[in-house]
């Protein structure tokens, strides 16, 4: 049984039912779960500089193998001295294995048992992933938790799930042979679909190989959030205790609380960013779109308890005109504004755990209005 590459450790320090608070300590720092990471794809969070990402709070940043395998290549990365030098990021990064993408982006796809072969969505070149691939891809960029390869199968497919976990488990377990950088600490992926058996089954095996963390993959794709709430159930009293749990890909706020309470400790979500590059913005009663003409006269910030420099700074009214405007700062001001919000509630579930009145915080925040359409 293998477990934390020498300079990784994780530690509960507190626990409120399910929910954990933990202190992850990793080459780059350390990452206080809950965790929001925010998504740079392209080794960068869009519209936002790495100093803001700082003042922001952040700690963890995920960057998508996929995308930068394909451009600008991970053998340039590595040239110009890895993932954190090159995106200018002191802190944690967190890389996927470029498997979902592959999956949900690339123009054509033919998978084997060996591995994937695709053509790329920019250019159309025909490409070849491999867990073996992946897993020299990664360490190329060189980010601090990386995935390994998996087979990403619709979720209601129960066949189709069967065949891809047999699949994903294999290479895991060619992933965990293939790693070969000690400060990297590589984290199993969960498959199986809504079916609570095969994801008991895919969290046994992949626990016994001993990865230092594991991620919950295949949900957020279509199923319901009961059905995600089952899974996540299912799996809990089977996940070993001591390690990190990363729920890929969800992270709006209520699935934040969600999964917090059913014991998961890291999240990712574009939510933030892309809901900014479509001009709204996150608010306590929900998703405001700032183009409104009813905002062209308004005085008032995004939230008037939000404490984020956006909303410490600029009216609705003066963000209503960058958006109309066409003005990229409006990009950034709208970022600040819902990144602040997950990273805050982030904090604020955190604190909640530590003080041991989290289910109060959790019973609250579903009954208020709190991002009821999100
Ligand atoms: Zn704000």
């Amino acid at each position: 049984m293998t477990g934390f590459p020498s300079n990784f450790e994780f530690e509960i320090t507190a626990l409120h039912g399910r929910a954990r608070a933990g202190t992850f300590n990793t080459p780059h720092g350390k990452i206080f779960t809950p965790v929001f990471a925010p998504v740079g794809t392209q080794a960068s969070v869009k519209a936002i500089t790495p100093a803001q990402l700082h003042e922001l709070g952040a700690s963890l940043v995920l960057a998508n193998t996929y995308h930068l395998y394909l451009r600008p290549g991970d053998e340039l990365i590595a040239e110009m001295g890895g993932l954190h030098q090159f995106m200018n990021w002191p802190g944690p990064i967190l890389t996927d294995s470029g498997g979902y993408q592959v999956f949900s982006l690339a123009a054509t796809r033919k998978i084997d048992d060996d591995g994937v072969t695709f053509k790329s969505h920019i250019d159309g070149s025909l490409h070849r992933l491999t867990p073996e691939k992946s897993i020299s891809i990664q360490e190329n960029l060189g980010a601090d938790i990386i995935m390994a390869f998996d087979d990403c199968p619709p979720p209601g497919d129960r066949e189709y799930n069967l065949r891809a976990l047999r699949r994903t488990h294999s290479w895991a377990e060619r992933c965990l042979k293939a790693k070969t950088h000690p400060d990297q600490a590589l984290f199993g992926i969960i498959q199986g679909g809504v079916f609570s058996d095969l994801r008991c089954r895919s969290v046994e095996y992949l626990a016994h190989l001993g990865f230092p963390g594991f991620a919950i993959g295949g949900l957020s794709v279509g199923e319901t959030k009961d059905q995600m709430h089952a899974v996540l159930e299912a799996i809990d009293p089977l996940l070993p205790e001591d390690r990190p749990r990363y729920l890929m890909g969800v992270g709006t706020p209520r699935d934040f609380v969600n999964g917090v309470m059913r014991g998961v400790d890291i999240f990712d979500c574009v939510l933030p960013t892309r809901l900014a590059r479509h001009n709204a913005v996150l608010t306590l009663t929900g998703r405001l779109n700032l183009v409104n003409a009813t905002f062209s006269r308004d005085p008032s910030p995004i939230d008037e308890h939000c404490t984020c420099y956006t909303c410490r700074s600029f009216s609705r009214a003066y963000l209503r005109h960058l958006i109309v405007s066409k003005e990229m700062l409006a990009a950034t001001l709208l970022s600040i504004h819902n990144l602040h919000t997950l990273l805050q509630l982030a904090r604020e579930i955190r604190q909640s755990i530590l003080d041991s009145r989290f289910d109060d915080f959790a019973t609250r925040f579903f009954e208020s209005e709190k991002f009821q359409n999100l």
